[in-house]
């Protein structure tokens, strides 16, 4: 399948793209033995018979027909480069009748598709079971999330200067029947790729939001955190969203904050930059988590309203042992400070690595060495009953 072909057809028309797919038939032909048989499936979807041929010779040959067609092509002064996808199936393993076989190719195509594209991979079974898997977890969730099945956890998060604990980030749980309790990685993927994230993305924010109003109105203001997916962020009704929740549950805005991510700021930076002052407007604090694992691009820390940084928690787990690792980590909590910005870690587990973020000038922290997520009446306890010797016991009074 030819990648992004789509785009060369609605900008040049059919005509022009009639004569692209003869260019590529005619490379594809070129790069095949007298006894293999090309045909055109319909659109741009090509499918290539190898005869008597195994998996490294299947192999070399999809190498060779994504390098034929990644060559550019002129057509009339105009020059551009496509790419092509591709699925391979063996027979017998795969199937053995040509509809299986071009069945089995063509998820195996649809996975390089989701992946990148311009690649070529062989199918595998894993691949079927995958595809059903995902789709009846998609179902499942949407189900669950009419039955009420989603909770929120919530972990405590840690002010390492004043010693208390002025904020918790709302974490996802889906108490799923029959499989317990569900943590986040396990689906947020799928609802990432089907979209449903966007649902469930508000599904929490209203949660959380009335959450912290509760806690407000018993007399224990808490900021919230909760966690945005870049989906979620792009509906243009998002800041709307925001600010009704705020106004239906009667909840000071800065007691929200709202955890981003780096692929949310690349993705239409113009747009993101708009939002995002519009949110800083309203009074809400926004933070860039899971900091270092993406572009980390300075140019957007210091355009965009961003009140901390969370260092992500790979970086703190091989602290303090990993020089290089804790290298960085002082490195991000200076240019955070330098631009205005409090810096949090996440994933604090052992007092060494909370000694040396202390000593580092770390601002906040999160992690199992305080607290898990809780349920939100088991971080009230926690809050009245631990909290307070707990941080005192593993916080130095001067770093
Ligand atoms: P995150 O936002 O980086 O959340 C922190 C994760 O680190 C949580 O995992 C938390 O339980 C875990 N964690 C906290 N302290 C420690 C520690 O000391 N050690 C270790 N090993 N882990 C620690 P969780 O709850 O499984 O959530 C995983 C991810 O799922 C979150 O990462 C976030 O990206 C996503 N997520 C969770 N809830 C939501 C949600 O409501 N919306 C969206 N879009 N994503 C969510
Ligand atoms: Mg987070
Ligand atoms: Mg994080």
């Amino acid at each position: 399948d030819l990648d992004r072909f789509k785009s060369i057809n609605d900008s040049l028309g059919h005509m022009f793209g009639d004569r692209v797919l003869v260019e590529i038939a005619a490379r594809l032909q070129r790069c095949l033995r007298q006894p293999d048989t090309l045909a055109r499936l319909g659109g741009d979807e090509f499918v290539v018979h190898l005869h008597g041929a195994d998996r490294q010779a299947a192999a070399r040959a999809a190498q060779r027909l994504i390098d034929a067609v990644a060559r550019p092509v002129t057509i009339d002064q105009m020059q551009f480069t496509l790419s092509a996808s591709i699925g391979i199936a063996i027979y017998p393993d795969d199937g053995t009748s040509l509809d299986e076989l071009i069945q089995s190719a063509d998820t195996a195509m649809y996975q390089v598709k989701e992946r990148g594209k311009g690649h070529f991979r062989f199918y595998q079974p894993q691949m079927n079971a995958d595809l059903l898997q995902r789709v009846q977890m998609d179902h499942a969730m949407r189900e669950g999330l009419q039955r009420d099945e989603f909770v929120l956890y919530f972990q405590p998060r840690i002010d390492l200067r004043q010693r208390a604990v002025p904020a918790c980030e709302a974490l996802l749980r889906w108490q799923r029947p029959g499989h317990g309790l569900v943590m986040p990685g396990a689906f947020i993927g799928v609802a990432e790729e089907t979209g449903l994230i966007a649902d469930l993305g508000h599904w929490v924010l209203r949660r959380a939001v009335a959450q912290a109003a509760q806690w407000r109105s018993s007399g224990r203001p808490l900021q919230v955190a909760v966690n945005v997916s870049a989906l979620q962020f792009a509906r243009p009704q998002f800041v709307q969203n925001v600010a009704e929740a705020l106004r239906d549950f009667g909840l000071p805005a800065h007691l929200l904050e709202l955890e981003l991510t780096e692929s949310i700021l690349i993705r239409d930076a113009e747009e993101a930059l708009a939002k995002l002052q519009a949110l800083a407007q309203l009074g809400v604090e926004l933070s860039l988590d899971d900091f270092g694992t993406g572009y980390s691009s300075l140019t957007y820390l210091k355009r965009f309203p961003l009140h901390r940084l969370k260092i992500d928690r790979s970086f703190i787990a091989v602290m303090p042992e990993d020089e290089v690792d804790a290298a960085i980590v002082a490195a991000i909590v200076q240019m955070g400070h330098a631009l205005r910005m409090e810096v949090v870690a996440e994933g604090v587990e052992r007092a060494e690595q909370l000694q040396r973020l202390q000593a580092l000038g770390c601002d906040h922290c999160q992690g199992f060495l305080f607290e898990r997520a809780l349920p939100p009446q088991a971080l009230a306890d926690w809050l009245d009953q631990r909290a307070a010797e707990l941080v005192a016991r593993c916080v130095a009074d001067h770093p």
